[in-house]
């Protein structure tokens, strides 16, 4: 069942910050790997915008080590690199500066779409908003793309909208959450949405508890200054964990469009209700062994910034009143793991003798590793032993599903570019969303800061601290397993 590629229409994408990490591990990968599936055409332009002084040839070979290092050998064939990097050019400029904006203005089509995305730091933002328009680089259809984080609490999202607002209207602006591009993300959706079977039970009725998860392996080492001033709260859950919570939550727009869509995560997150202090647990990693701590990572002696959080979150709408909504993510955990599971009540009265081995169902939808929906039901274990009951996993594996392509299924950053160049906002959040999001997070934050207490300690490759487990055991409740 190999998926049916349409080719975009030829576009001039200007990534500023195009010799940065982001760029060089997956804009430029995944725009490679649209290039060979021919979704890309060699009419479309691909210009890197950054500081340093460098020509054509020279931006073409930061791709091509790009492409080396994060695109498998077996797609490097000599013949498609060089024509992809045939259709990238460089120009060098200063966000802050005048330097390169007018050979940026020559270099841009009329006939085409234009996209510029900032993959620099937020700071910039506005600059180059600003330098866009002041250029007249940007017409009316030009589209511009972001990179979270989107302020650092209401009031700074609040500025940064209209930052965005003084020269983009909002249908030009596309605000990445890369979780959103996942194919299973997208597949929730289609299967609470094209299917008449899970809808009628998705509610508070019938739906026991929904548990989000997001695990790293990682701890913050690299960025563990800016980490600091940031924290698991504000850069995860606010918008990672805060979206995947609204796909779950969501009444049914009444179509599959952009803003059909968004005002029903809209509402969601303005149904969410406060969160009582203790319901709310932050931790910070330890060190172990040769493994260095939080406090390793950011170089400091003392701080109270969280590296995992975990939180019991509740809806005031009349499908979620009484489901509790488990979040829970952090850094230097057991495993790499992401999934959210929507645990169903058990039936109201079993006929069968059994008791012990009782299971629940629970849909597992799982953003990675090995993205899948996983959906575990109870029947009879086969064989002449009389009725006796056992759970099995019906497995929808995409990579089985999609058959010898599904193995290879794009990566969020580039299923989300092409969005952009299509000019599809479903998958990207709108300012109010974020806004909302923030005036949700903010007390939070805001009572934590006001009472100053560190966060609970909790050892890396453990699944956290034990007060986590407690949040949930407290309501006759397990967290599943990290792994
Ligand atoms: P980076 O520091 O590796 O790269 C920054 C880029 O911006 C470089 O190309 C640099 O030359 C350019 N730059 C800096 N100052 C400039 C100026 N004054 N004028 C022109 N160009 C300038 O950063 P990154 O990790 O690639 O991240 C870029 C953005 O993406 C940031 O907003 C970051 O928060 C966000 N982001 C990054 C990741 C990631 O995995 N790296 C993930 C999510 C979000």
């Amino acid at each position: 069942m190999a998926s049916r590629i349409i080719p975009v229409d030829p576009f001039d994408l200007v990534i500023f910050g195009g010799t940065g990490d982001l760029a060089r591990r997956k804009i430029l990968p995944g725009l490679y790997r649209r290039f060979l599936d021919e979704q890309i055409t060699e009419d479309s332009r691909i210009i890197g915008a950054a500081r340093s002084t460098m020509d054509d040839a020279a931006y073409r070979e930061v791709v091509r080590a790009s492409i080396r290092d994060h695109i498998p050998a077996a797609k490097q064939a000599a013949d498609a690199v060089d024509r992809f990097v045939n259709i990238v050019g460089y120009v060098a400029l200063d966000a802050r500066g005048t330097d390169g904006w007018d050979a940026l203005a020559k270099l841009m089509r009329k006939s085409v779409v234009r996209a510029f995305y900032l993959s620099v730091a937020p700071t910039l933002f506005a600059e180059i908003a600003t330098r866009l328009h002041r250029h007249r680089i940007t017409d009316k259809h030009s589209r511009i793309v972001i990179e979270k984080p989107f302020g650092r609490d209401r009031a700074s999202a609040r500025k940064l909208n209209a930052e965005m607002a003084t020269h983009f209207k909002e249908d030009q602006i596309y605000r990445i959450d890369h979780y959103l591009g996942k194919e299973t993300v997208q597949n929730l959706m289609a299967v609470r949405f094209a299917n008449i079977l899970f809808e009628p039970l998705w509610n508070a009725q019938y739906v026991d508890h929904v548990q989000i998860t997001v695990a790293e392996t990682v701890g913050v080492e690299g960025r563990g200054s800016y980490y600091d001033t940031s924290g698991a709260m504000r850069d995860m859950v606010q918008n990672h964990l805060m979206q995947l919570l609204c796909l779950i939550a969501m009444e049914p727009p009444y179509k599959f469009d952009p803003d059909a869509v968004r005002d029903e995560k809209l509402k969601v997150i303005r149904a969410l209700d406060p969160v009582a202090p203790d319901d709310i647990v932050r931790g910070q990693y330890l060190g172990t062994g040769q493994a260095d701590s939080y406090l390793d990572h950011t170089g400091r002696t003392e701080s109270l910034t969280e590296s995992f959080v975990a939180l019991k979150a509740s809806l005031s709408s009349w499908r979620w009143k009484g489901t509790p909504f488990y979040l829970r993510t952090g850094k230097r955990l057991r495993a790499r793991a992401s999934e959210i599971a929507v645990t169903f009540k058990e039936p109201p009265h079993s006929i069968f003798e059994q008791e012990e081995g009782w299971r629940a169902n629970v849909l597992v939808i799982r953003l990675q590793p090995d993205e899948g929906i996983n959906l575990k039901v109870m029947i009879k274990e086969p064989g002449p032993g009389g009725m006796r009951l056992t759970e099995v996993p019906l497995d929808m594996s995409f990579a089985e599903a999609l058959g010898e392509e599904g193995t290879d299924i794009p990566d969020a950053y580039e299923r989300l570019i092409m969005d952009v160049i299509r000019g599809n906002q479903t998958l990207f959040m709108r300012g109010d969303e974020v806004e909302a999001a923030w005036a949700w997070t903010d007390p939070i934050i805001g009572e934590w800061e006001a009472r100053g207490e560190s966060p609970k300690p909790y050892d890396a490759g453990s699944s956290g601290p034990e007060d986590a487990l407690m949040l949930m055991h407290r309501d006759g409740r397990r967290w599943r397993e990290i792994r």
